[in-house]
């Protein structure tokens, strides 16, 4: 689909329009079709189409009038023509992606093992309260009954399934249960000529003894690592208040070693969110990671027993250190990422619409949401969606529940509805915004920090996605498609 540069010619502002104090960034009449102030000109965004393009003043104020119906001057006319031409004016509205009765369709062949509460670690801000619950691990009876369910939902539905370990506390923290699991679905995929996938989402603070099972059986390993040494250490910390740093560094190399890649996930803190380049440097130099996800630390002790203040990150400080930490990473060929701000279509943010995410706890609760995995939790209510059930020897689960998920979407939403990042954000997390909500609902939640560095960083991406295209124009062997 065509991507168009056609560049400012004078410099110019216009305001966001917001009405009902609710931003409003689409042109008149045209759908979900957005228009915003960018650089020294404006930003043209069709999401539903896939076309993006930068217009000066004159380009802007034609595609209004145009899609306003009112009589073109014939040189509105011939930029009109030109840009129909490239497929620029295909309007969209409502709903595109599907959404079936959640109630008939539940059959997940993917799922999450919250195996254990241990936990290596005790980081300040943790929302799973890692190793300050009661230790409890999974029992055998249930993780392998979530086995079989999503193995025989795969044989059925002719997918492979796939495993994560994510959730209360340090999944490696509880090996024996971490392997047999692992063993049991290795051994049902292969029972079935299925392929396994197994994610572990770590600490990276465990035994080098367990590098080589780990590097053997885990097909994607994400690390968290916060930053620099010391914004580190701050947070994730030893049971014992130690820094962890060097011993992740440590199980990263030993991880390069044995040929495993690996991603890092980073929470950044206020006292982190300057050293955003400063940490990037340190991955380039030093390791040889490629894909590091920047997410800004958010304050869960309305939600937790967690004691004291985690301080609430400046959103603009994040974006001007976002980027300059892309530019670091641009010399290291690392790719960046920030969940609010991909470029990929999506009406969900998240596997917890629809329940879509099967996840288990320790103690047998099925959850949708990877944050909210505790009874007590004032959000268990709308992400909670079954259980355990001994007598009956399965996971009973709560039709209502699952449709009250079915609702999370973009356009319940009213706050997106006219959001340039409404098709790439889709309303953003929904437990974040549930626990900042007064009602405690999703679609009650006015605009947060995260708004803001979402927007800002959805039109870098979109321009970078730009001038890729022109980059690869330019190559002889590709035909231009665009002005
Ligand atoms: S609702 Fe938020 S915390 Fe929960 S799974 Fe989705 S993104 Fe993660
Ligand atoms: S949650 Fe996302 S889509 Fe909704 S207004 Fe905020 S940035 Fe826009």
């Amino acid at each position: 689909m065509p991507n168009t540069l056609l560049m400012p010619q004078k410099r110019s502002r216009s305001a966001i329009h917001t009405s009902e104090n609710f931003v409003e960034e689409r042109i008149e009449g045209a759908g979900d079709t957005f228009l915003v102030s960018f650089l020294d000109g404006y930003l043209f965004y069709s999401p539903r189409a896939n076309v993006s393009m930068i217009l000066n003043e004159f380009g802007a104020s034609t595609v209004r009038k145009y899609f306003r119906k009112e009589a073109l001057l014939p040189n509105e006319q011939s930029l009109v023509d030109h840009l129909a031409s490239q497929g620029v004016f295909q309007i969209t509205e409502g709903r595109q992606e599907t959404f079936p009765n959640p109630s008939t369709r539940w059959a997940p062949t993917s799922a999450t093992f919250s195996n254990t509460q241990k936990c290596t670690l005790r980081c300040k801000y943790c929302y799973a309260e890692g190793g300050r619950l009661e230790d409890l691990d999974i029992p055998w009876t249930v993780a392998k009954a979530a086995i079989d369910l999503i193995v025989k939902n795969a044989t059925v539905q002719q997918v492979n399934p796939s495993i994560s370990f994510l959730g209360e506390g340090e999944a490696t923290a509880s090996w024996s249960v971490f392997q047999k699991i692992i063993e049991y679905f290795k051994e049902q995929c292969s029972l079935h000529s299925l392929t396994p996938t197994v994610s572990l989402s770590t600490n990276g603070v465990f035994s080098p003894t367990r590098l080589d099972y780990i590097a053997e059986n885990c097909t994607h390993l994400t690390f968290s690592l916060d930053g620099v040494r010391d914004v580190h250490n701050e947070n994730r910390v030893l049971p014992n208040g130690g820094g962890s740093f060097d011993r992740i560094i440590a199980t990263m190399k030993g991880l390069e070693e044995r040929g495993k890649t690996y991603d890092i996930r980073s929470t950044v803190t206020a006292a982190g969110s300057s050293t955003l380049a400063e940490f990037v440097l340190f991955v380039g130099e030093n390791l040889q990671c490629k894909s590091i996800h920047f997410e800004p630390v958010f304050d869960v002790t309305g939600v937790t027993n967690l004691q004291g203040q985690i301080d609430r990150i400046d959103a603009q400080t994040f974006v001007d250190h976002f980027r300059e930490a892309r530019r670091v990473a641009a010399g290291f060929g690392i790719e960046l990422y920030y969940s609010g701000a991909a470029t990929k279509h999506r009406e969900t943010f998240c596997g917890a619409s629809n329940a879509s995410t099967f996840l288990v706890t320790s103690r047998g609760i099925v959850t949708s949401c990877n944050e909210v995995l505790q009874p007590s939790d004032p959000r268990a209510k709308l992400f909670q969606y079954g259980e355990w059930n001994q007598e009956a020897g399965e996971f009973i689960v709560d039709q209502e529940a699952i449709d009250r998920l079915g609702r999370l979407n973009v356009h319940e939403m009213p706050k997106c509805q006219g959001c340039i990042a409404k098709y790439n954000c889709a309303g953003d997390c929904y437990a974040k915004s549930a626990s900042v909500s007064s009602s405690g609902d999703p679609a009650a939640a006015g605009y947060t920090e995260r708004c803001h560095i979402t927007r800002e960083l959805l039109k870098d991406n979109l321009l970078i996605g730009l001038i890729s295209k022109l980059a690869a124009v330019g190559k002889p062997d590709q035909a231009p498609h665009s002005c």
